[in-house]
């Protein structure tokens, strides 16, 4: 079996037990050996490689329990058109670089199939959750469904777990609860074929919340608002108000009960099927999230840190979900990067700050997420949290979380999966080296080419 040397690492060995310096990490085929102090080079004279890591920094591959796009299928939890397989390959590639070796796609109506076929295309660890119950198929299908197959339909969550699905989510979206997808794509979408005018996602957002406000409902249509936010879209004397309410109303309202209802329904076949449930958790699923934390099944509460709260209310529930035991997740989203749909990181280190932090995922941003090292970065220069407890966050937490999202990994230590990243202490988003079952698949931030 081959035998690589990490040689002279720093590391953070995502058990949140503080930084080893001065270590040698020995892969035997795809597993970790062993961790010893730095020995000279000519002691590893019989290895077939030795990797300098010179001082840099050694994290477990990362692990993101909120992906979209990384699966050959249906897109979203509303079951849009898929992507093309190249698109998601691209995909798979950009988390990979971002150090990200295992992902769950949590778009809820991939087969298992597709998934086999996925995995076989691409070194990063794929697994599934579903979100095929019977409330949130037709959450999808009033919302969207466009992209769902016989097969896709007839995949149940049941048939899901049999074949391995390692949890149900994403249960509720941004697509089928007025959430971002809403913002990012269907709203814009729709305004764009009756106008012929572009709108931003911000945009779209504020519109949406002039005619539904943060929490989603018909009483909270704000006429001025709306009007403001039209002028802002430059839709002036192109849309009526009407019109807007309209456009806003019949994307996000016919779905929205049904898929609020499927959170409550989901949970309890999470329970009888003994897997987590990973729900979207927003301003406007936060009542039922707060009803189905109180049962017994572990809830996964999907981008904490959404853009639909505010700073306060986003904390005390939080606070309130960690109460009864619940995962209190969050994304990266577009927080530092594009911005496209988040402005700004002030929930987001305000829950590191509190402590309120189990995991931390991407979420899909539009296709524009940032990537989890960059945010570790920022949030750790800024103080609201350690290192090794960040990249806990995004290693051993999730894997503990989500059992069978990622048996054996997580953690660098002997005897684990030989997943791990080699990046700069100072720049952590400057991924040097990722290694996948003890095979390097990213080398000087590069993917290594497929053909071998
Ligand atoms: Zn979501």
């Amino acid at each position: 079996m081959r035998t690589t040397v990490l040689h002279n690492c720093q590391l953070v060995d995502g058990r949140n037990t503080g930084i080893q310096s001065n270590v040698d990490i020995i892969v035997v085929g795809s597993t970790i050996r062993e961790i010893s102090p730095t020995s000279t080079t000519e002691t590893y004279s019989g290895v077939d490689e030795i990797i300098s890591v010179d001082g840099n920094l050694v994290t477990p591959g990362l692990i993101n329990n909120h992906t979209h796009g990384t699966a050959f299928g249906p897109l979203f939890p509303s079951g849009h058109e898929a992507l093309p397989h190249s698109q998601i390959l691209q995909n798979l590639d950009t988390h990979l670089q971002e150090g990200t070796t295992t992902v769950l796609c949590v778009d809820g109506f991939v087969t298992a199939d597709a998934l086999a076929a996925t995995n076989q295309s691409h070194p990063l660890q794929v697994s599934l959750a579903s979100c095929n119950t019977p409330a949130c198929l037709e959450a999808a299908t009033l919302a969207d469904g466009g992209g769902l197959s016989d097969e896709n339909i007839a995949f149940s969550a049941t048939d899901a777990i049999g074949a391995g699905a390692v949890a149900l989510g994403e249960i509720g979206a941004g697509h089928t609860l007025g959430g971002g997808g809403a913002s990012y794509m269907y709203i814009p979408m729709e305004v764009r074929r009756r106008t012929g005018v572009t709108i931003t996602s911000k945009q779209a957002d504020k519109l949406k919340i002039a005619v539904l406000g943060r929490h989603i409902s018909a009483s909270s249509f704000d006429h001025d608002a709306v009007e403001e936010s039209i002028v802002d879209a430059n839709l002036a004397g192109k849309l009526s108000v009407d019109e807007a309410k309209e456009i806003v109303s019949d994307i996000v309202l016919p779905a929205f009960d049904v898929a609020l209802y499927g959170l409550t329904e989901a949970a309890g076949q999470a329970q009888q099927s003994g897997v987590p449930v990973l729900v979207h958790n927003a301003a406007a699923s936060m009542t039922q999230v707060a009803d189905i934390a109180r049962r017994e099944v572990t809830v996964i509460a999907g981008h904490s840190n959404h853009n639909s709260f505010d700073l306060r209310e986003g904390l005390e529930h939080a606070e309130r979900l960690k109460e009864h035991g619940v995962i209190v997740d969050v994304s990266t989203l577009d927080t530092f990067g594009a911005q496209l749909i988040t402005s700004g990181p002030d929930l987001l280190f305000a829950m590191f700050d509190q402590g309120l932090v189990d995991t931390i995922s991407t979420d899909y941003a539009g296709g524009h997420h940032d990537s989890i090292l960059l945010v570790i970065d920022r949030a750790v220069k800024a103080g609201v949290v350690s290192l090794p407890a960040a990249i806990a966050m995004a290693s051993a937490n999730v894997a503990d979380a989500i059992p069978g999202l990622a048996p054996n990994r997580g953690r660098v230590v002997p005897g684990g999966c030989a997943d791990m990243v080699i990046t700069r202490a100072d720049a952590l988003d400057d991924v040097q080296a990722v290694i996948v079952n003890g095979t390097v698949e990213v080398r000087n931030g590069k993917r290594v080419a497929s053909a071998a």
